[in-house]
């Protein structure tokens, strides 16, 4: 198995699409600016694009630790859909009563979301398929069932598929039957996304320092001070959008516990490999377990296969150096064969991981700091490359204090339960993986797993 993946590239195969280009300066000076953005991944470059849209004239700089889009908004599947909620079901199992409305204002941001790839001139390998769940073990069949009647009363198109439409579309001998959602679901690839977010906001007059990392946040009169290495940025206002990453206010790192996610990428298949697996609808597609894998055709149709594990590791650190972990490299590699037998053989060319800033509700949330000067808008636990821009907007309509219909809902005003502290919080989310890896086995969810659903605490990746 290790063989299949041992001469892949360490990095994520979304980078080798992008022309090369040269870094942006780094911060070298003390500079001043309406408003200053942490973090250059989905969430700070689509903020940035806003505060122009909304005053053009406003001075909007954005701070980027290492290069815009090195984070998880390059790391991703691509997968891009409407649900600002983790999904409908968990959207109706923590936000009931809101449902009607996030789901309404989920389809309207996908809907922009396109709009603005048009407008922006972004060519991101935009595919309209939708998204496949299919369940590989019996008990998944009922819950694609009750999915589907969600996704009908909400207005969203869902179509059961059986086992034989199923396996006419895709061929696996695991799959048991699937639920395609035919509206708010697509493909992109995130690399083109995030780059033609940046050099949008380039145009429209953000200045961009990059190897820019800001290491405190201070109050400095009525406004806030960001300072790195070599320089800082004296703003009235600051949004934080800095995912997984270590927090710059406490607050977050309550909230946010950094999970990795891993990820393997096929060579390209040739036609016959191509005809072995069918797929000619190109859906992305996602296995119905809590532990899942994600998997898609790229534009080169090589197939990106990630998920399954999700590690958490002490203290929640984030860096290249756990961009590799052979374990899950093999167990993904083992899965991917056992899925699609008819590819033995196939080499993987690319591996990476990445952090997703998991929080206990699933989706995004947000908070102010520094007596109201900063406002962070994270954990959207990944599913955020269409959530982000949603997430980014609302958090710069509570930085600049615009009462909105969005501003005044309760999933927006309100914040996850908190995890635990060390060393609880590995504890925890270590025995949480454990039973939720048994209820994959059972169908059934344990005691712990139904006692954290009563609390409103939950891990997923
Ligand atoms: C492996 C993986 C697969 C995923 N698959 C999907 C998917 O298919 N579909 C989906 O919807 N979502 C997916 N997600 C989630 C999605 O990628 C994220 O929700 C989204 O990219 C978040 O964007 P962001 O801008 O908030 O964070 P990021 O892209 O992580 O950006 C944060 C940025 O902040 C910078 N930064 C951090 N600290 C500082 C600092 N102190 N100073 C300056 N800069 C700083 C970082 O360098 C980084 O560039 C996946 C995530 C991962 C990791």
């Amino acid at each position: 198995m290790q063989r299949a993946f041992a001469d892949a590239q360490p990095e994520p195969y979304w980078l080798q699409t992008l022309p090369a280009r040269e870094a942006h300066a780094a911060l070298e000076r003390a500079l001043d600016a309406d408003l200053c953005i942490v973090g250059g991944g989905f969430t700070g470059l689509w903020a940035a694009l806003y505060a122009k849209e909304l005053e053009p004239r406003r001075e909007v700089v954005v701070l980027e630790a290492s290069r815009c889009g090195s984070g998880a908004s390059v790391r991703n599947g691509g997968f891009l859909n409407y649900s600002l909620t983790h999904g409908i079901a968990n959207g109706m199992a923590r936000f009931p009563a809101e449902l009607a409305a996030l789901e309404r204002l989920g389809t309207g941001n996908y809907d922009a979301l396109l709009a603005d790839l048009e407008r922006y001139r972004i060519s991101a390998e935009l595919e309209t398929t939708g998204e496949l769940d299919v369940a590989v073990a019996t008990h998944q069949l009922a819950g694609l069932r009750e999915a589907q009647r969600l996704f009908e009363e909400f207005g969203q198109r869902a179509e059961l598929l059986d086992a034989d439409a199923l396996q006419a579309q895709i061929h696996s001998p695991l799959y048991l039957g699937g639920l395609w959602l035919r509206s708010g679901a697509a493909l992109v690839n995130p690399a083109k996304l995030a780059d033609g977010l940046r050099r949008a906001a380039l145009q429209a007059g953000v200045q961009i320092y990059e190897h820019s990392r800001v290491r405190r946040l201070r109050k400095l009169g009525s406004g806030v001070e960001a300072l790195t290495d070599s320089g800082a940025v004296r703003a009235n206002k600051l949004l934080l959008a800095t995912s997984a990453y270590e927090p710059l206010v406490p607050a977050v790192g309550r909230y946010v516990a950094p999970v990795y996610d891993y990820v393997l990428v096929t060579e390209p298949l040739g036609q016959d490999r191509m005809r072995q697996i069918g797929w000619s609808q190109r859906q992305g597609v996602g296995d119905s377990g809590n532990r899942f894998h994600y998997y898609r055709l790229t534009a080169d149709n090589r197939i990106l296969w990630g998920g399954f594990d999700a590690v958490y590791r002490y203290g929640g650190p984030v860096g290249p150096e756990y961009d590799e972990h052979q374990t899950t490299f093999r167990r993904l590699a083992a899965n991917f064969f056992t899925n699609f037998p008819q590819l033995e053989g196939v080499r993987f060319s690319h591996r990476w991981g990445g952090a997703i800033d998991t929080c206990s509700r699933f989706s995004v949330f947000f908070g102010r700091a520094l007596g109201g000067r900063v406002v962070y808008a994270l954990g959207y636990t990944g599913l955020g490359v269409g959530a982000s821009r949603f997430g980014a907007r609302t958090g710069l309509d509570l930085l600049d204090r615009r009462s909105t219909e969005v501003t005044a809902l309760g999933f927006v005003r309100r914040r996850p339960v908190p995890f635990p502290p060390e060393p609880l919080r590995r504890a925890v989310i270590g025995l949480t993986s454990n039973r939720l890896a048994a209820a994959d086995r059972s169908g059934r969810r344990g005691l712990w797993l139904r006692t954290l659903d009563r609390l409103g605490l939950g891990f997923d990746s």
